[in-house]
């Protein structure tokens, strides 16, 4: 059995770096060359249709069918003059990847001969055979079948010989189906509520964008140890391995130097990206063996996500001409860091003001002030929600889990803005301030500049920290469609900002100048919002009490974190501002709900499956070796001596038959279990059973087998070990 193992070593010994040769000596020469962006629509799209397409990127105006009919033409030219010739529309079903169905430009033409074409109709609309994506019971009746919608604001590309054309998934009846069409929903939402807040500072602002930049941490394993890994193969993960005796202590991996075959493979998707458009810049060794990490610069965030998962995907399939695949799961190794995808978060004017970055002068620092603060109130409000978006049957075991940050959302904001919100506090009164007062707060604001300058503080525990100009939202896992994660947070702040504004004009209409309003206010979101803020360790045992004692949610339950989709807070942020229908968040729930009941079911069977049909004939096997051996010294020893000899082998043998008739009840245990979960018919109580009663076997079992992994013979353990899958590529 352990033939595979070693077969694959050799494999992963004989490998070289494949070569990785740049097209072109400058990435500008080919960088966006796969785009249809708006240089190729200039060329390629009439005047009209050009027009119509920018108008509509920029100021979301429609376009009709006849417009539509010839951007499909100049779409379809540019296409075919780099060898397309499939298109699909590329959407984010709410599953873990996106989806695609191709389809060729081929055609009968009225003389039945063969013509390429590609209509209008063709690009804006399509109606993709949609009854297999989760929809939460929104598509179970024949009338609500699905349809996909062209993105304009995201640019078509090509893979392959493919044109794909973002889109979104929604029903026939209006329900969104996906990820994006929520997501450009919230982005509209937070330009529209961040607009009239600016509007108190600055009446040229006309537009908000929100930017995001995500970091993506991922592992990299050889394709043959991968192979002889079914775990890794069906669930992403390692469910057992005994911890290697090496791994991230040293710290010895974080920022290293790439090793050859990694840093191939990093060029030759770069390369790719490039192609795509995506501007990927960074790239680094992170802290546990064989994790990296890439990162782009920021975005538009609904360009951001698209090019995020675009990469997943070149990411995945790159990676097979390295003969590595790469692991996007949380957690793919117990015991050392898992993967997160950061995703940094700010907002642009079109004035082009950073309104998360300090400006020069006390106006634009009071209106810095007002988002930061508003951003701090709404992650406060909604810490539930965020957690909701974010936690999932993959992220609970890098959220929570022994080795991990605990399930506790708050904020960083760094020593330096802390003290000025301290300040705002102190001075800020509710009655009408004096001049003196007045100048000394705009005195103090003034200075916001010059401390951050040299904010070098940094806390890599927080789940939510202020990182200079941007927060980074730290808690998302690496797996995650950005999209869950930037929907709540968008939907909170943009629902913030709106009672933000009604609370201002408020006092304002009782005679106070703007500024004192907006102070005023401001001082009361950072005294009921103080509790969120937490500048320390946030992995320490202190942080969960001292968490307690103020009053911030713990939830290390999957089901019970996605319950809060549906409570009073989070659909204030949802349903009150638009985001979703009732109906449709309570299909998405489902999902939800479902989508972590399937994950721990998989993981379930193949734990049990390795457990009894490798793990234990492979003890078996060692067990009647040390059997027969201690029969063979029997034979030959006089009984003192086989007394004296024999006693360690024998106490072997014991602990094996232990372990493994321990491994055999607690999965004979858990199928028990999972056919009682399995007859449950509400999908949230289902969840809840696997939650409580599924997957608390997975440690049992898991430790047992572990243990069994140090004692059986090397030569037969048929699962390739943790310092193999870790060091040796
Ligand atoms: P670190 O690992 O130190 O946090 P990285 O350089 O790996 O930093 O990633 C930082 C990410 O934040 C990049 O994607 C970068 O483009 C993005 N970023 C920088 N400034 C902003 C901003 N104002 N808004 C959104 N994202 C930003
Ligand atoms: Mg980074």
């Amino acid at each position: 059995m352990a033939e595979l193992r070693f077969k694959a070593l050799e494999e992963v010994f004989s490998r070289q770096p494949k070569e990785v040769i740049l097209p072109s000596n400058e990435v500008t020469d080919f960088f966006g060359e796969k785009v249809f962006d708006r240089f190729k629509m200039e060329k390629f799209l009439n005047r009209e249709a050009f027009q119509g397409v920018m108008n509509a990127i920029d100021k979301g105006t429609s376009i009709d069918r006849k417009m539509a009919d010839q951007v499909a033409i100049g779409m379809k030219a540019w296409a075919v003059s780099k060898g397309v010739t499939h298109y699909t529309h590329w959407f984010h079903p709410l599953t873990d990847g996106t989806a695609e169905k191709h389809d060729g430009f081929i055609e009968f033409g009225d003389n039945g001969n063969m013509i390429e074409n590609f209509s209008g109709k063709l690009l804006v609309q399509q109606e993709p055979d949609a009854s297999s994506f989760p929809s939460g019971g929104l598509r179970n009746t024949f009338e609500a079948r699905g349809y996909t919608a062209w993105d304009v604001s995201s640019p078509a590309f090509i893979v392959d010989t493919t044109l794909c054309i973002p889109t979104v998934f929604v029903s026939y009846t209006g329900e969104a189906l996906d990820y994006k069409a929520p997501l450009l929903k919230t982005l509209s939402l937070i330009d529209k509520a961040a607009v009239e807040v600016c509007q108190y500072f600055d009446k040229n602002i006309t537009d908000v964008e929100t930017s995001l930049g995500w970091e993506q941490e991922y592992f990299l394993i050889d394709e043959a140890l991968y192979h002889a890994r079914p775990d890794l193969i069906l669930t992403g993960r390692t469910l057992m391995g005994h911890g290697s005796s090496k791994d991230q202590q040293l710290d010895d991996h974080y920022f290293g130097s790439i090793p050859e075959r990694a840093g191939a493979f990093m060029k030759d998707f770069e390369i790719e990206a490039y192609k795509l458009g995506i501007p990927v810049k960074t790239r680094h060794n992170e802290v546990a063996p064989n994790q990296f990490e890439c990162a782009p610069i920021y975005e538009e965030a609904n360009l951001a996500n698209d090019h995020n998962q675009l990469i997943m995907d070149l990411m995945k399939r790159v990676a097979r001409r390295h003969n590595f695949r790469v692991l996007f799961h949380e957690k793919p190794f117990a015991g050392i860091n898992g993967s997160g995808k950061h995703n940094n978060w700010s907002l642009k004017t079109n004035t082009g003001v950073n309104l998360l970055s300090p400006g020069k002068n006390p106006k634009t620092n009071l209106q810095f002030l007002t988002f930061l603060v508003n951003v701090v109130k709404a992650v406060y409000e909604n810490q539930d929600l965020l957690r909701a978006s974010i936690l999932t049957a993959g992220n609970s075991h890098r959220l929570g889990a022994n080795e991990a940050p605990p399930s506790i959302i708050s904020v960083f904001l760094g020593s330096q803005l802390s003290c000025v919100l301290d300040e705002i506090v102190e001075k800020v009164s509710s009655r009408k301030m004096t001049p003196d007062e007045k100048t000394e707060i705009k005195l103090g604001i003034g200075k916001i500049p010059e401390i951050l300058l040299d904010n070098t503080d940094r806390n890599r525990t927080s789940p939510f920290a202020f990182t200079g100009n941007r927060f980074e939202f730290r808690a998302v896992g690496s797996s995650a469609n950005c999209a869950t994660a930037m929907i709540s947070l968008n939907a909170a702040v943009a629902a913030q900002l709106i009672n933000f504004k009604k609370e201002v004009d408020k006092i304002i209409e009782k005679g106070l100048t703007k500024d004192e309003a907006i102070l005023q206010v401001l001082k009361q979101y950072i005294l009921s919002s103080e509790k969120i803020r937490f500048e320390g360790d946030g992995y320490s045992e202190k942080w969960k009490k001292e968490a307690k004692k103020r009053g911030l949610t713990n939830i290390n339950s999957v089901p019970a974190s996605i319950s809060k989709y549906l409570d009073k807070q989070a659909k204030r942020a949802l349903i009150d501002t638009g985001v979703f229908a009732e109906k449709e968040l309570r299909g998405r729930v489902e999902v939800e709900y479902e989508k972590f009941t399937k994950k721990i079911q998989i993981e379930a069977r193949v734990l049990g499956d390795l457990a009894i049909n490798h793990v234990v004939p492979t003890a078996l096997t060692y067990q009647n070796k040390l059997l027969e051996n201690v029969k063979g010294m029997k034979d030959i020893f006089p009984e003192s001596v086989f007394k004296d000899l024999s006693g360690a082998r024998i106490d072997l043998i014991k602990e094996m038959s232990e372990r493994v008739t321990s491994i055999k009840e607690y999965v004979r245990e858990m199928i028990e279990e999972r056919k009682i979960a399995n007859k449950i018919e509400d999908l949230k109580e289902k969840a809840f059973e696997y939650d409580s009663k599924v997957l608390p076997y997975f440690d049992k079992i898991r430790y047992e087998i572990d243990k069994l992994e140090l004692i059986v013979d090397n030569e037969i353990w048929p699962l390739p070990k943790y310092r193999e899958l870790l060091f040796t590529s």
